[in-house]
């Protein structure tokens, strides 16, 4: 862990769709295609994460394999040193950082989490079992912390809705380097973050359907999901049928009309302009019609490429690569957590 850590995880509950990839996905790949040589870039799948919701057990393997795929598909150089692929469940000490970080993370730390608080709501709203609301998915923030410490990471692009576990992961680090010396690089706070991958502020597409809400890929209909796997049709039927609203007026305003505001969002993201450029195109014009066919015409280009992409990617270069990494992965993560071993009283 020479150079600077970058570090960002996507689950493998299921497809990921257009949030994951210009909330995390593509920041990455665009740091490692452009400045690969300066950085460490880790992309992993957070594997253990990935049933902290209930998921398809006996799909979840090929489900992690595919998400390594598409990690290619979307342009990640894999044939780069700098650059380590590798499955969280492949390097114990995540699990075993896990545990002593536990023991020094209030209970009531963790109640703050709104992650915790929106998803065991979208589980009683689906009337799920109540057993399905997991020890597992209330303390997964200590679980991202380790993956985050162990490598001395200190970019993390993620999504807004992790913010609130980013700036956990900070606290817990230095609480723990004050109370036993140094033992954890701090990640960055959430504002550097941003400016380092050239933002303004944490990403958060809405659902299609309900753009109150973010999209996500654990939601129980998938009408308001732009996946990456969806045929470039049905993606764009999903656009058209988008839920707007009655103003009749296009206006980039997220309180009042926040269907409407998404798909400038997606279009800019789509068109890679920024969303002045987008809104001095839109802003003002009647034609809601329009302006999904817009969007819809985009996406529908955008996945034949990436599907396009992803039939050509070799699974057996991904499994190489991911024997290598692992144990070079192996190698840091045991480096940190020996640490923090001997600083916990462990060992001698
Ligand atoms: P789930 O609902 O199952 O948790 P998810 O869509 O939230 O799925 P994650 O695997 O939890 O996906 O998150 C992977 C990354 O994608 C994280 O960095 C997260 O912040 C980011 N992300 C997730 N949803 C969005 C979104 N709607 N907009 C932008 N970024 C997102
Ligand atoms: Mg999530």
């Amino acid at each position: 862990m020479d150079k600077p850590v970058i570090l960002t995880g996507l689950r493998s509950n299921n497809d990921l769709h257009i949030g994951n990839y210009f909330g995390a996905l593509l920041p990455l790949i665009e740091m490692a295609k452009n400045n690969s040589g300066k950085y460490q870039i880790n992309l992993f799948v957070p594997d253990l994460h990935s049933f902290t919701t209930p998921v398809d057990h006996p799909g979840l393997y090929k489900q992690t394999l595919h998400n390594l795929r598409l990690y290619v598909a979307a342009g990640l150089p894999i044939d780069d040193t700098n650059i380590h692929i590798y499955r969280q469940s492949a390097i114990p000490a995540h699990s075993e950082l896990t545990w002593i970080l536990d023991c020094f993370t209030s209970y009531s730390m963790m109640q703050r989490m709104t992650q915790f608080k929106d998803k065991s709501k979208n589980l009683i709203d689906e009337q799920a079992n109540s057993s399905e609301i997991t020890v597992g998915l209330f303390n997964y923030p200590v679980l991202m912390a380790s993956d985050m410490l162990l490598y001395g990471a200190q970019y993390i692009p993620v999504g807004d809705d992790q913010t609130q576990h980013i700036e956990y992961a900070r606290d817990i680090a230095e609480r723990l380097n004050s109370k036993f010396g140094d033992l954890f690089v701090l990640p960055k706070p959430v504002s550097e973050q941003h400016k380092f991958f050239g933002r303004e502020q944490g990403l958060r597409i809405k659902d299609l359907v309900n753009p109150i809400k973010k999209m996500s890929k654990s939601t129980e209909s998938d009408k308001g999901v732009l996946f990456l796997g969806d045929s470039p049709q049905s993606a764009k039927a999903k656009v058209m049928a988008a839920t707007t609203d009655s103003y009749g007026r296009i206006n980039l305003d997220a309180d009042n009309q926040p269907g409407i505001t998404n798909l400038l969002q997606i279009l800019s993201l789509l068109k890679n302009e920024s969303m002045e450029d987008v809104a001095n195109e839109w802003v003002g014009k009647t034609s809601y019609g329009d302006l999904k066919t817009a969007v819809g015409d985009m996406i529908a280009d955008f996945l034949v490429k990436l599907q396009d992409n992803m039939s050509k990617v070799d699974e057996n270069s991904i499994i190489n690569r991911l024997e290598t990494d692992e144990k070079l992965m192996n190698l840091q993560a045991n480096e940190t957590l020996y640490k923090v071993q001997r600083a916990v009283g462990l060992r001698p």
